[in-house]
């Protein structure tokens, strides 16, 4: 069974491996950032508080995010394993993700962590905002998401490092090499 966990600051193609692992296990990828964009654009009373949040590249209050992402993980597809991507990103959401998974006697197994140069990872950025016309794309706001990431986040790291569970993998250059170097960390063969 795998519960696994995929970290790296924005830009780091999370969400591009996150799908590809998940799909190859056969277990579900979920994204916090994707959750809450879903209830933005559908205007949901939680999409209208987390907007503000998103906006400004902030973190939506723990509080918040932990309800959404144990509701999540209690569904039916997670029973064979899950893949979280963004999720948790303070050490208040490590608690959280601990007391969830404890609750119905599953663990982490894997942490998956993406390390990129810092300016090649504004330089993807402002080329996402092109495409996909993501409201916290712009540089100030991209700037503002490192900024926290590193404060807020980057800390986990040593936390799942002592743990043993923490894997780190080069995430530069093109999607495909990233895929390889995650495969051949996981023991996926393709
Ligand atoms: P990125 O990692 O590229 O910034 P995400 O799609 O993972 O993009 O997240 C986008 C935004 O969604 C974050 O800037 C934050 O506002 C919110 N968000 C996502 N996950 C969390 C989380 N675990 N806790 C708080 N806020 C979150």
């Amino acid at each position: 069974m795998s519960h696994l966990l995929i970290m790296g600051p924005p830009g780091a193609g999370k969400g591009t491996q996150a799908t590809a692992i998940a799909t190859h296990h056969g277990i579900p990828a979920i994204s916090t950032g994707d959750i809450f964009r879903t209830h933005v654009r559908e205007g949901t009373t939680l999409g209208t508080v987390a907007r503000e949040y998103l906006d400004r590249g902030e973190y939506v209050p723990d509080t918040i995010t932990n309800d959404m992402v144990a509701e999540r993980l209690s569904r039916p597809d997670c029973v064979g394993g899950f893949l979280l991507d963004g999720y948790p990103r303070t050490l208040d959401q490590v608690v959280a993700l601990d007391t969830i998974l404890a609750e119905s006697d599953r663990a982490l197994d894997t942490v998956v962590a993406l390390k990129v140069d810092p300016e090649e990872l504004v330089r993807r950025l402002v080329r996402r905002a092109s495409v996909q016309r993501r409201t916290d794309d712009t540089v100030d706001v991209i700037r503002r998401r490192q900024h926290v990431y590193a404060e807020e986040t980057a800390p986990l790291l040593a936390e799942y490092d002592a743990r043993g569970i923490l894997v780190t993998i080069d995430g530069s250059g093109s999607v495909d090499d990233v895929s390889a170097r995650v495969c051949e960390s996981l023991g996926i063969r393709v």
